[in-house]
Order: structure tokens, then sequence, then C-alpha cells
């Protein structure tokens, strides 16, 4: 495996126009709080900027900027006007997305190629998709003037943060909502960008609000009660939390949460394809994903050379600088996530599965975790069950079909699952009998603001994306 030393690139650097420190963006504006913390890049633990941790105090004043928005301008407003918004916002993001992108790189670890040619590319798409949405919103069979719910209150994870964004603030905006936000603490950098384009944008004040902030800023958000919809991204754990605090509330909710994916190879795929997607299912920014393919279910007949040559594949993988376009695997985001990837493949070494990785020194300073497969894994494993949210691969083997789907639905999971066969009668039937929001075939990690997403039994409830994602948004 190729290792390269981490070492800043200046020049894709310079593009970024970072402050020191940042604060609250309510009402159209930027406030000073209290209180701060530091954000850090997770390639080299230098600090980025200090943020502001946004107090109950601070969530009570976006909540009425946000009321007052949703009352005298943005509820008011025909969706065609509020189309108009959006999509000026879709251009500014597309003509600020190469800054977009390296300041996603910087605060989150991801490789330049995916925030610049996946994560950002996407954020333009949902902005210019609901635009088209809200344009059209009176002539869309929602009978005239759809009313929206109000004030929606978002909370996002650290792992796709610009993109989390765009799935939750395009799609409520475009049914007339306004919104309180809040990003994940280690990766609160795009979203306040993001703040300065709204202003760019001439969009009213309080229509978005974005405050900085952990755990408590979320929870004193999800439980204001001028609140009317919360959108949660992020750990099942959280997501019950969440649940509970908004039962028998007036407050509407979706969530999107954790996921533990088969990526089912048959005997007749097609194995480079197949390999290439197993690569893609797992790897693709260092496993942070929450429909990864973490459990790679092959069958037995071919387990040998899909194994092979998945090893030959990952020696190629190169980590290191997530701004060096060269890279594939970026950095970990944070200490915690990294104790916690490395807590759970020693459980895996431990319950007697065993792990393989291509030689690699990692870079002394940040977060690395290098690319890692488990073979022999049972079901019972940790690392077959529980959700590691890394660069970790756990390999199981199945004889038929019928094996293949059970252990597949054998999770407490059901977010998404891939399929890898040649027979096209095959993917019909095994994708009716996988519980699975997503069920991709001789592809994976592939999305589209048009297709919703969402998952079965512990992975949430809710759709996001599509017309399910606008829905989501309207009381109709
Ligand atoms: P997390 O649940 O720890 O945090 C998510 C967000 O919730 C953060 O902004 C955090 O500050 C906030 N939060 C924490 N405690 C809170 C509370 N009590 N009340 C309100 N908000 C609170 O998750 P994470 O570690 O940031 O993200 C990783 C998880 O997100 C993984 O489990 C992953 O599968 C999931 N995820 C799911 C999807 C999906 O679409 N289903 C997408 C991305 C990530």
């Amino acid at each position: 495996m190729a290792v390269f030393e981490y070492a800043p690139a200046p020049e894709s650097r310079a593009i970024v126009n970072l402050k020191p420190s940042y604060g609250l963006f309510i009402d159209g504006d930027f406030v000073e709080g209290t209180e701060t913390f530091k954000s850090i890049s997770p390639a080299s633990e230098e600090v980025l900027a200090e943020v502001t941790d946004a107090t109950e105090a601070d969530v009570d004043r976006a909540v009425a900027a946000a009321r007052r928005a949703y009352e005298k301008v943005w509820g008011p407003m025909p969706g065609a006007e509020r189309a108009k918004y959006l999509f000026r916002i879709a251009r500014l993001i597309q003509e600020r997305s190469r800054e977009l992108a390296v300041l996603e790189s910087l605060d989150n670890g991801k490789p330049i190629r995916e925030s610049r040619d996946v994560d950002l590319p996407l954020v333009a798409a949902h902005f210019f998709y609901y635009a088209g949405w809200a344009d059209k919103l009176d002539h869309a069979g929602y009978g005239p003037n759809p009313k929206p719910h109000g004030v929606a209150g978002q909370i996002i994870p650290w792992n796709f943060p610009l993109l989390m964004l765009a799935w939750k603030i395009a799609p409520a905006l475009a049914a007339g909502n306004t919104v309180v936000l809040k990003p994940a603490e280690t990766t609160p950098l795009t979203a306040l960008l993001f703040a300065e384009i709204c202003q760019q944008a001439d969009l009213p004040p309080g229509v978005v609000n974005i405050l900085t902030g952990a755990g408590a800023t979320g929870a004193a958000l999800v439980n204001h009660p001028d609140v009317d919809k919360v959108a949660f991204t992020g750990s099942t754990e959280v997501g019950r939390i969440i649940a509970r605090a908004v039962a028998g509330t007036k407050k509407k909710v979706t969530l999107e949460l954790g996921g533990k994916a088969a990526n089912i190879v048959f005997e007749d795929a097609a194995i480079d394809q197949a390999v290439e997607g197993i690569v893609n299912g797992i790897f693709f920014n260092q496993g942070h994903v929450c429909c990864a393919g973490s459990r790679l279910l092959v069958q037995e007949s071919v387990a040998d050379e899909v194994l092979e040559s998945l090893k030959r594949r990952m020696a190629t993988l190169r980590l290191g600088d997530p701004l060096d376009k060269n890279t594939d695997i970026g950095a970990i985001n944070s200490a915690e996530q990294l104790a916690r990837i490395k807590e759970l493949t020693a459980a895996g070494s431990q319950e007697g599965a065993e792990v393989w990785s291509p030689p690699c020194e990692l870079p002394a300073r940040g977060f690395w975790f290098a690319p890692t497969l488990f073979t022999g894994v049972s079901q019972a494993h940790r690392i077959a069950r529980e959700e590691i949210f890394g660069p970790v691969l756990s390999v199981l083997t199945f004889r038929t079909p019928a094996e293949a789907i059970e252990k597949a639905n054998n999770t407490p999971y059901g977010l998404s699952a891939g399929i890898w066969t040649e027979k096209g009668s095959r993917i019909l039937a095994v994708a009716d009998q996988l519980r699975a929001g997503v069920v991709w075939a001789n592809t994976f990690n592939k999305f589209d603001p048009t297709s919703p997403f969402g998952g079965y039994k512990e992975s949430g409830y809710g759709r996001e994306g599509g017309r399910h994602g606008l829905e989501a948004y309207l009381a109709h």
C-alpha cells in the first residue's frame, strides 16, 4: 500500500478564506456567542477556527427569528418566488464549489476528489432539484397553496456535512418552512460558509439560521416548544433520544439513522466489477457512510477469487493528505471515531475473526486507519452486528440465495444493500426480500436528488430525497 506523509498543500488551501473565529448565523447576521470550541483538521490536528457553542438562549433567538421569517415572509411567499432564491443558492454553490470542497476536506478529512466530484455536485443538484419543486408546487397535485409545517429544527452528522445540510435545507425551504440547522461539532465550517452564501443570495433574514454546538445545542433545538418539525440524521442512539423527546408533542419527525449494509456477491457476478463495488462500498469516505457496504456476503464458490482480487485492489489504495487529488483514503474524522473503530476491530480479533490490511505506515499526526478486512466472521461477532463507521469490511460467506437473504436481513438495521449478479431475475427476486430502504444492483453508493432515501427498522423512519423528501416538509 502506498502511504504519503501528511503535508498541507498550500496552493489548494489558499482558496479558503478562513476567519480565526465564527459567530452564529441568526436572523441573517453573524452574532457573537459566549462559549466557543475549536474545529480542527483531522489530518493534521491543526486548529482551523474557533466556533461558537450555541446556548439555550441562542436557540431561542434563532427559533424566534425563524418563526418571524416564516410568518411574515417565507410562508406567504408564492412557491415560484421561493424557487428564485433556491436557484440562486444552487448557482452560488456551483460558483464557489472549489472553495466549499477544499473547506469540506480540511474540516472533515475526506479526500478532495470525493468532496469535489461527489459531494459538491450533489449539494448543488439538491438545491436545483428542490427549486424545481418550489417553482411548480402549486401545480404538483397537492392542491393550491400546500401548507408547510412552519419552523424546522434540523440536526446533521459529520460524515457529509454539506450534503446532509442540502438534504435538509433544500426541501424544507422549497415547501415553505424556515429552518434552524445545527451541524455536527467536528464539522461546522462549511455550514457557516453556506450561511455566507445565503447572505450573498439575499435570502430574507431568519429563513435559514445556523447554530454551531454539540449535543446540548441539538437537544435544546429538539425540545424547543416553537419548533414544528424535527429532522435528524445521526446515530440510532441519539435518534432514540429524539424520538422519545418529541413523542406526544405536535412535532413531526424524520430520523435517518445507522446501518450495517450487506453487499451480496453471487457466483455469476462480474468479479472485477464487483470488487470495484466492494471497494467503493466500504472505503468511500473512509467508511463514514451510513449506507456503507460494511458486510460483504460472498458466495462460497467464488470467495477465494473475490478475496484475492479484493486484497490486490486494496493494496493500490493511497492513504494520505485529503487535499491531494490522488488520495483515495483520507483521515478519520475525529479522535473519538478513531477510538471507536479501534475498539471494534480489537473485538473482531478477540472474537476469532482474521484481520488483514495491506502493508501500511500511517502518518504520525492526525487520525488515520488503514483499510482493513476481516475474514472468518460469524454473525454473532460484534464486527458483523455493530456499525463500525470506518474503513473496515467484515466478510461472511453463503451457499444459497436463501442463506444470503437470511444473513443480509439478520441485523437490527435496514438502510441499504447491494446485489452483484448477471441474472436480472435474481436481482428482482432478492431485492424484493431484502429489508432495506435502498437496494443497489451491480453498483453501490449511487445517490441522486430524485430518489428517496431512508431506512427500515432501527435505521429510522421517513424518507429524504425525491418527492417523498418534499412531502416530509408539507402538512398538506
Ligand atoms: P451522532 O448521533 O452522535 O450526532 C449527530 C448529530 O446529533 C450531531 O450534530 C450531534 O451534535 C447531535 N446530537 C448529539 N446528541 C444529541 C441530542 N441528545 N439531541 C440532539 N442532537 C444531538 O452521530 P454522528 O456520530 O455525528 O454521525 C454518525 C451516525 O450518523 C452514524 O450512526 C451514521 O450511520 C448516521 N448517519 C445516518 C445517515 C442516514 O441518512 N441514515 C446519514 C449519515 C450518517
